[in-house]
């Protein structure tokens, strides 16, 4: 019997898990339909350079329809809503798809309409972001021109996309701005609402002493809620106020806003209540959820999203053959952190590890908690895996979805509670 299996988002997640149903079932037994609002597929890791003229618009982007493989249906239309009674998808240009099982994969969205004073007669003349491709170029050209002063970089609200990527810029502008022979000129700032630079705390403590190495200066709990653009300051609830001459803003991210025309599919911030270990929705058993959409507790990152998709499609394997889920994700994430003049820092861990020192994959791979320059180089191949093996569907060699314990120096307390 032919089982109609409909993808919804055609990003990273949508994409790969696409890729992978179409080789995991023949096309008698599944149709497969993906769904995106669009047909520009941004690798987001490299908004990070866009900025800094290390990247343009034109590297990051290609067409999504040529990242699905043959056999696959796409349909570009925004979703208006899912009803999870009926198994059925309604698209804003009228079309309804059926569906037996559902992934969503629709990410998360900046909603920087929800700060006060965002977007007002400021935004990309002194307040910015480069979470967006529009931001990133717009950002680019401000910092091509920019002369001194103070630069604040803020993150509004936890989760976001990366939540290494606002240190990286930070690291990246030292290295910038020392470059163009301006560094002496410009204050750097990083206020961030985590009560240290990041939210694992041997990480946290090797960034902060990377940020402080670099002359940025470190405000945490700050919790903005108003950015006055025209006055250049940022306001926290809390009443303290921190000015800038060019704020560079990480804003509030949601899940997609279809989940909130969707009774009984997401939470008050429209991701989607899912079980960390299987990815099967809480909403109904036979919706499935990949990447930035789901709510579990594990990094909003292309790693992440990669890492799923191998449990994701066995289950949606087993689901449509009656058999027990498998329960193996285990939160595996794996970040490269730019750190600036050619060097980077890597990262990786999982919901019960946090980041270690030690070497990854094994003891002769990447140094883990340190700059170095393997790791800038492996920054920059990660580009050529995302277009080539990772969206297409295939394991990165040598790389498992599980996190490696070899390499990493594990001591017995070394666990996330
Ligand atoms: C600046 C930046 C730097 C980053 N750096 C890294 C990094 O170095 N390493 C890393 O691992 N990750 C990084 N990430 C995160 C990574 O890009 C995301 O975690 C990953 O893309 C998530 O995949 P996804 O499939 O969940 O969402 P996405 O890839 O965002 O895909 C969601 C898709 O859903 C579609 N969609 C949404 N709503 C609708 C709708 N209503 N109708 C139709 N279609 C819809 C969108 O158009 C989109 O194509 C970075 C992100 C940013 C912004």
């Amino acid at each position: 019997m032919m089982r109609q299996i409909v993808v919804l988002g055609g990003g990273t997640g949508g994409t790969l898990v696409a890729n992978r149903l179409r080789q995991i079932f023949e096309p008698a037994e599944a149709q497969i339909t993906v769904v995106d609002q669009d047909d520009v597929h941004v690798y987001q890791p490299g908004l990070l350079f866009v900025p800094f003229g290390l990247a343009r618009a034109d590297d990051i982007v290609r067409p999504r329809r040529r990242q699905l493989h043959d056999g696959i249906y796409t349909v570009i239309s925004p979703i208006e809503s899912v009803d999870i009674e009926t198994n059925q998808v309604h698209l804003e240009d009228g079309i309804t798809l059926d569906y037996d099982v559902l992934v969503v994969a629709t990410g998360a969205v900046l909603v920087p309409e929800e700060t006060d004073g965002l977007l007002g007669p400021g935004w990309n003349e002194n307040t910015f972001t480069f979470y967006n491709l529009e931001g990133a170029g717009a950002l680019a050209e401000k910092l091509a021109s920019f002369e001194g002063g103070r630069v604040v970089v803020n993150v509004v609200d936890m989760p976001i996309k990366c939540p290494v990527a606002p240190l990286e810029f930070c690291f990246l502008a030292d290295w910038y701005f020392r470059e163009r022979g301006i560094r002496e000129q410009v204050e750097l700032i990083y206020a961030t609402p985590l009560d240290g630079a990041f939210t694992k705390p041997a990480a946290s403590n090797a960034l902060a002493g990377l940020l402080e190495e670099k002359g940025v200066e470190l405000i945490t709990e700050f919790n903005t809620g108003a950015v006055d653009e025209a006055g250049g300051r940022l306001v926290s609830y809390d009443g303290r106020e921190v000015p800038f001459d060019l704020a560079v803003i990480v804003p509030l991210h949601g899940g997609a806003p279809y989940v909130s025309r969707s009774p009984g599919l997401g939470d008050e911030l429209n991701f989607i209540p899912t079980d960390d270990r299987t990815l099967q929705s809480r909403a109904r058993p036979n919706i499935f959820v990949i990447g930035d959409a789901a709510n579990i507790p594990a990094s909003k990152a292309g790693s992440v999203t990669h890492f799923e998709g191998e449990v994701l499609c066995e289950n949606v394997r087993r689901f449509l053959a009656g058999d027990e889920l498998d329960a193996s994700y285990d939160g595996h994430a794996n970040c490269f952190i730019e750190t600036g003049f050619k060097k980077a820092l890597l990262i990786d861990f999982n919901y019960d590890t946090e980041p270690l020192p030690g070497h990854f994959p094994h003891t002769l791979g990447l140094p883990l908690l340190k700059e170095s320059r393997l790791n800038h180089l492996g920054k920059l191949m990660f580009q050529w895996f995302y277009w080539h093996t990772l969206l297409p569907g295939r394991d990165i060699p040598g790389i498992p979805s599980a996190m490696p314990r070899g390499g990493k120096s594990v001591p017995a307390v070394a666990t996330n509670e």
